[in-house]
């Protein structure tokens, strides 16, 4: 038997909400804002064959299409609060749907995020969700924030999604140990939502890493008006190099690869000890890769040589 949209919407897009006043089933969704609190609000599409294999797992599809929007909001040190679905189904395949709902409420569970509404209509597979999220007025991370003489930190190991999409692409073998890692990060990324809050009063500024590590680096410096000097020693190394996997595309997948969801921030050398203490808090592995320094661009200092590195990443009309 057919199901209708309201079927699909009723079965599957309508949850139990925790903190919020009204979730879907009406109009529009209703919010008490927290006294004293900014809301924070993010959207975050994924289009079927540019961000996600259209013959993907729905669950995973469901799981990203959440994470990479909490990732936002982990970026700017918010608590994840609400979010909206809006999806576009060339088809109603309910087992898709059902496997989609799936991913995304689990990891709505997982960050306490309620459900609150959307929009479901037909059309090419498209995936827009809205997030809300709050932060004591003042104290969102800004990308602007950043001071000369500051550390770069970046979180987890960046590069890895990126070398699974190589893999997936026919562009290198990976090693056994290094595999699944690589593809629950391209597949299945964990927002950095708890280092997020532990930045505030800590960073200067933050941002997530989506289009590669120069490329976002390059957003903090332009709207910092500085330029950074990064430590070719000091990198987390994604992956050693093997006989399926070369130096170059390491390197590549490291500094451009886009799609990990790590938090890219600066923080006064004087907090060094404070961020190695939160690293240790939120169980996040935390790296200083270089340092804020006057004039723009990025530069790399590798065995007592610096070089200029051109920000190149993922940009979807380039
Ligand atoms: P309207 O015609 O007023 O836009 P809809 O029929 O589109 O109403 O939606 C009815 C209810 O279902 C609303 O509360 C809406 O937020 C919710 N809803 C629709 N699609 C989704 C979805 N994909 N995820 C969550 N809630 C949804
Ligand atoms: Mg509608």
């Amino acid at each position: 038997m057919a199901v209708g949209e309201f079927d699909l919407i009723r079965r599957h897009f309508t949850r139990p909400v925790r903190h919020t006043a009204l979730g879907v089933g009406d109009d529009a969704a209703l919010i008490d804002p927290t006294p004293g609190m900014q809301m924070v609000v993010a959207t975050d599409m994924l289009v079927a064959g540019t961000h996600f294999f259209a013959e993907a797992d729905p669950r995973s599809v469901g799981h990203k299409a959440l994470a990479v929007n909490l990732s936002d909001l982990a970026a700017m040190g918010a608590t994840p609060r609400q979010a909206l679905l809006g999806i576009a189904l060339p088809s109603a395949d309910e087992a898709w749907v059902a496997a989609f709902a799936e991913g995304f409420a689990a990891v709505a569970q997982r960050f306490a995020v309620d459900w609150v509404g959307g929009d479901t209509t037909r059309g090419p597979l498209n995936v827009c969700v809205t997030v809300i999220g709050e932060v004591p007025r003042g104290e969102a991370l800004l990308r602007s924030g950043a001071q000369v003489g500051d550390a770069v930190w970046v979180s987890g190991v960046p590069g890895l999604a990126a070398l699974a999409l190589a893999e997936l692409q026919g562009r290198c073998q990976l090693p056994a140990a290094l595999r699944a890692d690589a593809h629950a990060r391209l597949h299945s990324p964990e927002p950095r939502v708890a280092l997020g809050l532990a930045l505030r009063g800590v960073a200067s500024a933050c941002i997530d890493v989506s289009d590669g590590l120069l490329s976002d680096l390059g957003h903090i410096l332009d709207a910092s008006a500085c330029g950074a000097v990064l430590d070719a020693a000091r990198l987390p190394w994604p992956a050693p190099a093997t006989d399926g996997v070369s130096d170059a595309l390491i390197r590549q997948c490291l500094l451009s690869g886009g799609d990990d969801y790590e938090l890219l921030f600066t923080a006064p050398q004087s907090r060094h000890a404070d961020v190695a203490a939160l690293a240790a808090a939120t169980s996040t592995p935390l790296w200083c890769i270089g340092e804020i320094v006057a004039g723009s661009g990025i530069a790399l200092l590798d065995e007592g040589q610096l070089s200029r590195l051109e920000p190149r990443g993922y940009d979807h009309f380039a």
